[in-house]
């Protein structure tokens, strides 16, 4: 076992060496479920899936922890903006849990839909507020934090190294001197934040807690280093999330971990880069994103979505357009009918040799810091080799997939349920079309028709009914 990978601590690629050879503790910040999560968000879910799996092929077992954000993440990370779960639950007349209840499961149906495998342990942040508390308690304690205006703040000066991870310069990450965020006068230091709110200005907070500081709620950071420490214990192997998780929400999750342990808390940080579109940074708040219904909506199978990740490497921002989807889109429908034409000769004996041969190629590319694509042109040159016997191929396939999770070896009907959920929109915008139609509204129902055609759809009115084809 000899993976490499880069370390965001380190700014270098390193040698992985988990504290025990026998178990990975990873660990990932979850979805804050207040909202449907965009492809930009599941691109860092399907890459860190991919580690997951990959420190599994190499040989580790691998104990994996998630966090579900249902309170405490205001809309800037630095603890100013409008609450999260509050902006969900307003914009759809809903309490808080009834949003996070309905946005956790959308997440895990996008999971599935994805082959993302749902972590060993997935914990709401509201089931652990002891053991915030806990840590606020000590952190009190040892004067690494203070109480000003009711609320608790972790106190950043009395670190030696509070930028350990960024490497940035102090002054342009300070709080007040980015674009629209708002100063807070309670901070004595202006990057100090929040770890328990008593008194903010969302008065209208639905869930809040007893605590010795007063009835209240926790600030976001500090979920993730309560729940990790609960269910992984004093030392974490490897931490993911996505680029802008670094600063702040990864920063203060070391300065409080460490100051409330008083020893290094993680030793590997794994970070996605973020999925743009063509004029920027995906993003809910920025409106106009793309989910994995849309992707559905569109015709297209999620796991052509999945490939088009895997074909970049997760430190490459990766921009995404529908044209762009559309290359990953033919390459996925040409492996499918390649691995099915080999599926129907399943011929020859299968060489061993050959097996631990490609396994080895495929097993390299992972432990060159994630190389998904490079693992994709094994998964290519073994498809393409003339003496390999089928069902040699398809050991290796099934071998491959277990990592690149692209039900490459699922039967046709499976697969085929893709087309079913794009033949059920299909009919219900026809159904909405005739409505229209018997209406008079002939403007809904021709801008169904330009809809649809748009996605490659034809409509045409017969006298049986409106049928339609599909490009
Ligand atoms: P959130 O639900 O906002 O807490 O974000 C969930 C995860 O998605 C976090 O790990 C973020 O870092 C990540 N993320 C947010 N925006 C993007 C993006 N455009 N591309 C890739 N990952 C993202
Ligand atoms: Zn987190």
């Amino acid at each position: 076992m000899s993976l490499k990978i880069y370390n965001t601590l380190t700014r270098t690629i390193e040698e992985f060496k988990p504290n025990n050879n026998d178990v990975v503790k990873m660990y990932t910040c979850g979805p804050t479920v207040y909202h449907f999560a965009h492809i930009g968000n599941l691109r860092t879910y399907i890459m860190e899936d991919v580690l997951e799996k990959s420190l599994r092929y190499i040989g580790y077992n691998v104990e994996r922890v998630m966090n579900i954000t249902d309170v405490g993440h205001l809309s800037s990370d630095s603890d100013s903006g409008d609450d999260k779960m509050l902006i969900g639950a307003k914009r759809e007349h809903k309490t808080v849990l009834e949003i996070a209840k309905f946005y956790t499961e959308a997440f895990k149906k996008d999971c599935e839909r994805l082959n993302i495998k749902w972590p060993d342990t997935v914990v709401p942040a509201t089931t652990c507020i002891d053991e915030y508390i806990k840590i606020i308690e000590k952190l009190l304690a040892t004067n690494y934090a203070y109480i000003a205006g009711g609320n608790v703040y972790f106190d950043v000066s009395k670190l030696k190294d509070y930028y350990v991870l960024t490497n940035h310069q102090a002054d342009s990450m300070v709080v007040g001197v980015r674009d629209g965020v708002e100063q807070d006068d309670n901070k004595r230091n202006q990057n100090d934040f929040a770890l328990w709110f008593t008194k903010s200005k969302f008065e209208d907070q639905e869930l809040k807690w007893e605590s010795p500081w007063g009835y209240g709620y926790p600030g976001w950071h500090i979920e993730c280093s309560g729940i990790s420490m609960k269910y992984l214990g004093e030392k974490l192997d490897i931490h993911c999330g996505g680029v802008d998780n670094i600063f702040p929400h990864h920063t203060n999750e070391i300065a409080q971990s460490e100051s409330y342990l008083g020893h290094k808390w993680c030793n590997y940080w794994f970070h996605v880069q973020h999925l743009n579109t063509t004029s920027g940074k995906m993003s809910k708040s920025a409106g106009g994103f793309t989910t994995v219904d849309s992707l559905i909506e569109h015709g297209y199978n999620p796991l052509a979505y999945r490939l088009f990740c895997l074909q970049s490497h997760y430190r490459n921002p990766l921009v995404f357009s529908e044209e762009r989807l559309m290359g990953s889109v033919s390459a996925y429908k040409k492996l499918i009918a390649k691995i099915n034409q080999i599926k129907e000769n399943k011929t020859g004996n299968i060489d061993e040799d050959k097996i631990t041969d490609y396994k080895k190629k495929f097993t390299s590319a992972l432990e060159n810091d994630i190389n998904t694509s490079l693992a994709l042109t094994t998964l290519y040159d073994v498809l393409k080799d003339e003496l390999l016997s089928n069902n040699t191929k398809l050991t290796l396939i099934e071998s491959f997939d277990t990592v690149l999770g692209l039900n490459l070896l699922t039967d046709d009907t499976e697969s085929n349920s893709i087309d079913n959920e794009f033949e059920k929109y299909i009919k219900d915008m026809i159904e909405k079309r005739l409505t229209a139609k018997k209406n008079k509204d002939y403007v809904t129902a021709d801008q169904i028709r330009n809809e649809l055609s748009q996605k490659g759809v034809t409509l045409k009115d017969t006298p049986n009914g409106t049928e339609y084809s599909v490009n």
